[in-house]
């Protein structure tokens, strides 16, 4: 894992703005702007989606991006890519090192399924999307809530091809930056998981920031 810093200054972003732990979070990025996402307190997944922000039927691609990059975690140089074959984002800074895409969203079934009956009243990733896109409006639904990405979340492969859940390879402070390639809409669910280590069993605020492009 390598690290790379940005030289954008904080004061000077367009966009400043805290997502609650456990909420989310939906917003547009303009062709050329950066947006960051900062792991404010460390070991925060921040569930995230893009959509070209002119046509919704195109959105990110797990597959894709992993076929384009040969490679299967999210890091700097990283094009985030469309199930068109176009790149959404490009990640150009990222002091956390590496990010997950393979492991998915959480979710009420899946919660069920993975830890117990009981934890189906409990708030997941997939619920957030869909109270952020229906709010958003616009004829997004359901159906539109596809692969995404777990920025600062460590799901390491393991020889023989397995997932697993690890703790953080992230820290208080850790972000990830990306060049919009295109006019996107992202939508952040700032992951409320308490069953796995993810959040750190403790879920906690991420920050997000926008630049206008640079000269
Ligand atoms: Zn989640």
């Amino acid at each position: 894992m390598s690290e790379t810093a940005s030289t954008l200054a904080r004061l000077k972003a367009l966009y400043d703005c805290e997502i609650p732990a456990g909420e989310p979070w939906i917003h547009e990025v303009r062709r050329g702007q950066h947006l960051r996402i900062v792991d404010v307190h460390g070991n925060q997944a921040a569930d995230t989606l893009f959509y070209n922000a002119l046509d919704y039927g195109e959105r990110y691609s797990a597959q894709n991006t992993i076929r384009e990059q040969a490679n299967i975690y999210v890091t700097t140089g990283t094009r985030l890519m469309s199930s068109r074959g176009n790149a959404l984002l490009t990640i150009v800074a990222d002091t956390c090192g590496r990010h997950d895409t393979l492991g998915g969203a959480c979710a009420t079934e899946s919660n069920m399924v993975r830890y117990a009956i009981q934890k189906r009243y409990m708030h997941a990733c997939r619920q957030s999307f869909l109270k952020a896109i229906l709010e958003w409006g616009h004829g997004l639904e359901k159906r539109d809530i596809d692969h995404n990405i777990n920025f600062f979340m460590n799901v390491p492969v393991t020889r023989e091809g397995g997932l697993t859940f690890e703790d953080g390879v992230s820290a208080s402070g850790k972000y990830v930056e990306m060049r919009a390639e295109m006019d996107v809409l992202a939508v952040i669910s700032n992951c409320p998981q308490l069953n796995n280590p993810c959040n750190a069993y403790n879920p906690t605020p991420v920050r997000v920031l926008i630049w206008d492009p640079m000269d």
